[in-house]
């Protein structure tokens, strides 16, 4: 499968790795490339720069969004909530077209410092927004609710944990959860909650994930829904 991963952070540095090493064709998408390979520091969160990433992993190419949409078939969005819905226009509402976008992304606005709060919020979500954006793609938010490493690897956390998947397109929602069977999720642990609004409702976990991740210390823990 042809894979374009929207962000150059740890998130879709992880899922790039991910996809490669499972043999899949997987681009990077940025802003400008040029400009990404030529940053030396580290980003905001202290990750390497990308260029030391790309490195290690030179069978992904960074591309523009809109190369990137253009030539994949499936496309995940992993660049910061405020700039996601920027990506997308940016990557052009036709190359979306018809295609699956997974959105890990979430609205966290960091603009007033510690703890960050969430925009949309309540009665909107960043999945609706780019649902609403992109009326002929069909998206799929998964993913955000816990660490990318626990993403790709769900061994990291102990027993059966959960997975949530929000959409309005059941067939894009089987798809993305084979995707999610050979990251080595279990059946059980992937739960669809229905449509594209439901995303309301994991992207609010996040200030209750970011708590988890204060008491806790580290961030290799998930939500478990248990259930009779
Ligand atoms: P990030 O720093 O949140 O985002 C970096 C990406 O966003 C870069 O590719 C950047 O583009 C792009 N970007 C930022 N502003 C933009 C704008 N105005 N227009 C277009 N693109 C813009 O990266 P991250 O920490 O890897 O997180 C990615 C997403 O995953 C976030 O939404 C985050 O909330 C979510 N998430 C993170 C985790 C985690 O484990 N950290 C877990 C779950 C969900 P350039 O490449 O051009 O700089």
């Amino acid at each position: 499968m042809r894979y374009a991963v929207f962000g150059t952070g740890i998130v879709g540095r992880t899922i790039a790795a991910k996809l490669a090493a499972l043999g899949h064709q997987v681009v990077v998408g940025t802003r400008d490339a040029e400009a990404t390979l030529a940053r030396t520091e580290p980003d905001s969160m202290g990750n390497p720069p990308f260029a030391q990433w790309h490195n290690g992993h030179p069978q992904v190419r960074l591309v523009s969004f809109a190369e990137g949409a253009g030539g994949a078939e499936v496309v995940i969005n992993a660049t910061s909530g405020t700039g996601s819905l920027d990506a997308l226009t940016a990557a052009g509402a036709d190359n979306l077209a018809g295609k699956v976008l997974i959105d890990v992304a979430n609205p966290l606005d960091f603009s007033a410092g510690m703890p960050p709060t969430l925009n949309p919020v309540n009665t909107d979500s960043l999945g609706e927004q780019i649902q609403r954006a992109f009326p002929d793609t069909k998206v799929v938010k998964t993913l955000n609710t816990m660490n990318c490493q626990v993403m790709v690897d769900p061994s990291r956390v102990a027993g059966e944990h959960t997975v949530f998947v929000s959409g309005n397109d059941a067939e894009a929602k089987d798809q993305v959860t084979e995707l999610l069977l050979s990251f080595d999720w279990s059946e059980a642990g992937v739960l669809d909650l229905g449509d594209i609004t439901t995303a309301r409702g994991t992207e609010m976990l996040l200030p209750v994930w970011l708590s988890l991740w204060g008491a806790l210390g580290h961030a290799d823990f998930n939500f478990h829904i248990a259930s009779a």
